[in-house]
């Protein structure tokens, strides 16, 4: 993995080179530069230039112009993609969405000005100079996410920014500058312009890095009611429906931290820490407009993980049950629910419990049964809807004792029907 991140930034590098050779300014920037400095895994190189994008287009052999109207060509190499951005400033900003045009500039500074926070706001050169005019340096040694510029001004222009300072604070485990998360309390309803799948999308990282911290933020900026629900409905519970004497946000964060990075997990925790029903589990999942199937799959493990009896007490006969019906995922992600909840210190035998329960699991579907719907008709069952039934029924019995699924017993059991 190591190996492979290293080859990608010679390759940026290499980007970086070539514009430099063409006569332009080039330089890592932005995200990368952040987790270099501060030897996080890097993901993607962004790369900042001088070079006008129908410049960057003649310069490499193959290119998409992937947002030419802001100045961003993705440039291909041979093991991965750059996208490099030509020096911009942000053009006119209308209703505290994204521009609609930009204006490219001559400086890399103005190009850092333009960027939302100190520690996105630094460009690394080939000569391993770090051009940092607003102490992204610094703030990353104190930990602390702050705006580039006037921090409501910045909001103004783009209410997203103030998730993006929660999303980083809970991915770097950072702090909130003052001003900062003061703005951000103050400009907080401007986040009912953003479009609901830039919040998600945010929302998605906060929830797969610390939500802890991130839970925190919001309640104390009061932008999560611009999250989970569209004000004024949105109502905290006050009550201690746990008796731990703990604020149920709280122990939701907390539980949430605790199970794996698997977002319907996680979603089912906090819905179950903060005992959201059905109908408002229904009616959040839908205005966060998430995909159809995750939909399907936090629905699933709720339902399982807050009708049935919790995991420890399932029969064997209850799991082989739970896995046919259920299938083996939401199974799963009801025990990794229970054991982030209850169980913290015992998440390995879980894992084993699962592996072990998974192997022994008889049938997943019909599929599995040792005979089919042509082997009950070469038995006497007539053709239709009567074979559905029996192979209903033989799952059923294989289900309550595996050792039938041979095809020689299950024939058997058929004839005596
Ligand atoms: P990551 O990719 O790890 O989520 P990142 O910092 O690379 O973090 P991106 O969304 O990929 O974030 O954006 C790349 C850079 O573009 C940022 O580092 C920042 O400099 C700038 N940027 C992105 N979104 C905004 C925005 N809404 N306002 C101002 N600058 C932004
Ligand atoms: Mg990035």
């Amino acid at each position: 993995m190591l190996h492979q991140e290293h080859q990608s930034e010679r390759e940026a590098w290499q980007v970086v080179a070539t514009l430099e050779e063409a006569g332009h300014e080039a330089y890592l920037v932005g995200g990368c530069v952040r987790d270099k400095l501060l030897q996080r895994g890097l993901y993607d190189y962004d790369i900042t230039t001088s070079a006008l994008p129908e410049e960057v287009l003649a310069i490499f052999r193959r290119t998409v112009p992937t947002g030419i109207k802001h100045g961003t060509v993705t440039v291909l190499m041979e093991r991965d993609q750059y996208e490099v951005t030509t020096f911009r400033t942000d053009g006119e900003y209308k209703d505290g969405r994204r521009p609609e045009e930009v204006v490219f500039v001559r400086s890399l500074r103005e190009d850092l000005a333009r960027r939302d926070f100190t520690i996105n706001a630094m460009a690394l050169g080939r000569d391993g100079r770090l051009h940092d005019p607003f102490g992204g340096q610094e703030d990353l040694q104190r930990r602390v996410i702050r705006a580039v510029g006037d921090p409501v001004q910045r909001f103004e222009e783009d209410a997203l920014r103030m998730l993006r300072a929660v999303r980083f604070a809970a991915q770097l485990r950072f702090t909130i500058e003052e001003r900062t998360l003061r703005a951000i309390q103050y400009e907080a309803a401007s986040l009912q312009r953003i479009a609901r799948e830039r919040i998600r999308d945010e929302w998605h990282k906060m929830l797969l890095s610390s939500p802890d911290v991130a839970l925190q933020l919001l309640r104390q900026t009061d932008t999560l009611r611009y999250i989970l629900s569209r004000p004024p409905t949105f109502d905290l519970p006050v009550h201690d429906p746990w008796g731990y004497g703990r604020d149920p946000w709280e122990l939701a964060g907390e539980w949430m931290g605790r199970a794996p990075e698997d977002l319907a997990v996680r979603y089912c925790v906090l819905f179950i820490a903060i005992q959201t029903d059905e109908a408002r589990l229904e009616r959040t999942l839908q205005e966060l407009k998430l995909p159809t199937q995750m939909k399907q799959d936090i629905k699933a493990c709720h339902r399982l993980a807050t009708q049935d009896d919790k995991p420890r007490g399932w029969s064997d006969l209850e799991w082989r049950h739970l896995f046919y019906q259920y299938g083996y995922d939401t199974v799963a992600r009801v025990c990794q629910l229970h054991c982030s909840i209850y169980e913290p210190g015992q998440k390995g035998e879980w894992d084993t419990t699962l592996a072990v329960r998974k192997a022994q699991q008889p049938l997943w579907s019909l599929q599995d049964l040792a005979v089919t719907g042509q082997d009950l008709m070469a038995n006497g069952v007539p053709a239709g809807p009567e074979v559905g039934k029996v192979l209903k029924r033989l799952a059923h019995q294989v289900l309550h004792e595996p050792e039938l699924n041979q095809k020689e017993r299950l024939l058997r059991i058929v004839r005596e029907f």
